[in-house]
């Protein structure tokens, strides 16, 4: 059996090794390591993939959170709703930037935010709503969306781990994750469903002047080379990342497709266990499984992850702090918060391996071990 990892990316390199390989010998050949032409045209070909009028292309998915922030011009103080279960990027640009983070709770199936803890949380200093797609599956839109545009605030969607995942509307139109607040970031983190070998990430929106604005902050502030018209960041994709991701972008279909596919063989071996809950899938969209995570009860969860580690299956906790009780929110004492959700699935949540390359002999081995562990 092929070793278990959490993301097996060498594997899934073998097999659009040659592809890679070419195009970014062609970047070396350029010399255009920076802005040369695979950028531009990666960043097209994402916003014709994604259904976003501009994508701008950056160093990063937490500058991308940044720099979206920047652009709708959130000033200090100003109140922006997150959900405390998620990972940290999503809130510390936040406090980065001197607003305040107001955490709510998820819904305890979809793992994501909980549109009743939004509404509750609104205040009229807040600005922003940052849902984020956590572990590949959609948080509720539209229903996101009907508060935002009742209280006049901007919804900024976290779509780091979600990329290529569809959300369908009540009326039956669809839309993708990323293009449906007013901005979208995401990131290209090489374990990310559409990783980069290195670091990358994208801002997406449909607002010509949001995007205008999105471009100067990402460079400078500049709109045209030397003219400072804002303070802005320096982030960019570099030229050799953006030319693996348009090879990459060809096969994000089929990557989800593997994914699930993976995640149907868990289901299918966890269906109706007593103390292991699979993940809940919403009619409302369609998952892609950037995480495979369980919700366990009644099971030392710990020692399933030590149990596992013994026979070299990697399991992870994502993640074992929740925003609201991380010290580096002291300031805005959130660890008084009371946030019984959020704590009852930090405790109990595990992710196992998924990724493109499992195959059936290592999903059984997996499942098996689990249920051994589960079982006794
Ligand atoms: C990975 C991730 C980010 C940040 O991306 P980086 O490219 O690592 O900066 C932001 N939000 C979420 C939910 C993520 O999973």
């Amino acid at each position: 059996m092929r070793p278990i990892q959490m993301v097996d990316t060498q594997t899934q390199y073998h097999k659009i090794k040659a592809e890679i390989n070419q195009v970014v010998l062609d970047v070396f050949e350029s010399s255009a390591f920076i802005n040369g032409r695979p950028v531009q045209e990666f960043a097209s070909n994402l916003s014709s993939f994604i259904g976003a009028k501009h994508t701008i292309t950056c160093g990063n998915g937490t500058d991308a959170l940044q720099i979206a922030m920047m652009a709708l011009g959130l000033q200090p103080g100003d109140e922006v709703i997150t959900p405390s279960f998620t990972y940290i990027a999503t809130t510390e640009v936040i406090a980065l930037l001197k607003l305040t983070p107001v955490f709510v709770e998820v819904d305890p199936k979809t793992f994501c935010v909980d549109p009743v803890a939004i509404e509750k949380a609104i205040t009229p200093k807040t600005k922003a709503i940052v849902p984020v797609h956590l572990y590949g599956q959609a948080a509720p839109m539209e229903a996101i969306l009907e508060i935002a545009s009742k209280s006049n605030i901007y919804v900024i969607e976290d779509n780091a781990q979600a990329i290529g995942c569809e959300y369908y509307f009540k009326n039956g139109s669809k839309k993708k994750t990323g293009t449906i607040g007013h901005i979208g970031t995401t990131s290209f983190y090489p374990s990310k469903n559409l990783g980069a070998f290195g670091d990358g990430g994208a801002i997406f929106t449909n607002d010509d002047s949001l995007a205008v604005k999105l471009k100067m902050i990402a460079n400078h502030g500049q709109s045209k080379r030397y003219y400072h018209d804002v303070v802005g960041c320096n982030s960019r994709l570099d030229t050799i990342q953006a030319a693996i991701l348009n090879i990459k972008l060809k096969y994000l279909d089929e990557y989800a497709a593997a994914r699930r596919k993976a995640a149907d063989f868990y289901d299918k071996a966890f269906a109706n266990h007593q103390k292991i809950k699979t993940p809940f899938r919403a009619n409302y969209s369609n998952h892609v499984f950037h995480q495979y995570t369980l919700i366990l009860e009644g099971v030392e969860r710990n020692g399933l992850n030590e149990f596992l580690a013994k026979r070299n299956i990697p399991s992870m906790i994502y993640y074992p702090v929740p925003g609201h009780k991380q010290k580096m929110f002291s300031q805005f004492n959130t660890s008084s918060q009371v946030m019984p959700v959020t704590d009852w699935l930090t405790d109990r949540v595990i992710s196992l391996p998924i990724h493109t390359e499992l195959d059936e002999e290592q999903l059984n081995f997996i499942t098996s071990n689990v249920l051994e562990f589960v079982n006794q």
